[in-house]
């Protein structure tokens, strides 16, 4: 959401004036006084010729049983028993209590499915994997996230976008969370020092190499994403996979993880970049 520092601004939208809501430039008219303005408004950027542009899309359900059969100790994290006829595709499932588990079927492809298999999917895993036949559905959720290594504008004139805008949305994981609570840190920190709110350091530069082989690879196509993601979970502690999912990793934990999975795939996505 836009907000001013030091003086109200009044959006044409709140006037009821009719505008188009992706462009930012009608929305406010930054640059002409000593306003800060902070944007969250996303649009698809347009791509460059290096960039891909996959999406992590997924839908969630709670579902109630009777309790029978529901392993209450157990959480998933990206758990690959789903078909990947659709791509790559896992699964996520947090017991909420002994009677009601959340199960989310996620993937990371180009286009989006029909409604109807994002269902299938999550009816087939709480049969087949959880072992749950008789159960109500509560509640459910769905999102799309993209994940771009296009580069996105940070600043333009006195306006910061922070969030998927921003660049915050990690192009490998889709993880956003984090990666905005970093910037809103930084921007903080040089408001409280008396600077300029932009620039600060933003996110390493290693992250796009990273993120992009991983783009890279996965629209190649020939090493699948489900077996990447197998490798790196089989061969290195989860810990260090958690501290990747969120951007945590130092140098040689780098090394580690791209030790942990074939070669040859990744030097030829990366070689892309590096060009
Ligand atoms: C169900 C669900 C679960 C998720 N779980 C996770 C997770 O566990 N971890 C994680 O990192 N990410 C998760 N995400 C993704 C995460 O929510 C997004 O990546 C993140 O919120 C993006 O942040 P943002 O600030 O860029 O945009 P948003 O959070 O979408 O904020 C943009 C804001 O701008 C407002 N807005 C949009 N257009 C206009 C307009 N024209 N005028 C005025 N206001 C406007 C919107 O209403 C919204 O409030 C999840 C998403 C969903 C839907």
């Amino acid at each position: 959401m836009p907000i001013a520092m030091n003086k109200f601004v009044v959006s044409p939208m709140l006037l009821g004036l009719p505008v188009d809501l992706s462009d930012e430039h009608q929305l406010f008219d930054y640059g002409h006084d000593r306003t800060q303005y902070f944007s969250s408004l996303y649009k698809r950027p347009a791509l460059q010729p290096r960039d891909h542009y996959f999406l992590q899309h997924f839908k969630g359900w709670t579902v109630r049983t009777s309790g029978h059969g529901l392993n209450t100790q157990r959480v998933h994290l990206m758990d690959f028993r789903t078909s990947q006829r659709h791509g790559t595709a896992f699964v996520y499932t947090l017991p909420l209590s002994e009677q009601e588990v959340f199960v989310e079927y996620t993937l990371f492809t180009t286009e989006l499915l029909l409604p109807e298999h994002y269902d299938e999917a999550l009816k087939e895993y709480i049969g087949q994997v959880l072992g749950v036949h008789e159960y109500e559905v509560v509640e459910e959720e769905s999102g799309i996230i993209p994940m771009t290594n296009h580069r996105f504008r940070r600043a333009e004139g006195s306006l910061v976008r922070i969030g998927t805008a921003g660049g915050d949305t990690r192009a490998s994981t889709g993880y956003t969370f984090t990666h905005t609570q970093r910037t809103i840190d930084r921007i903080l920190a040089n408001v409280r020092s008396g600077k300029p709110v932009y620039p600060f350091t933003d996110h390493p530069a290693k992250n796009y190499y990273f993120d992009s082989t991983i783009l890279e690879v996965l629209h190649r196509g020939t090493y699948p994403g489900s077996l990447i993601f197998e490798h790196m979970f089989s061969r290195l502690p989860a810990s260090l996979i958690l501290k990747f999912l969120d951007s945590e990793t130092n140098f040689l934990e780098d090394l580690r993880i791209m030790n942990s999975v074939n070669k040859k795939p990744f030097i030829a996505g990366l070689a892309k970049y590096l060009i």
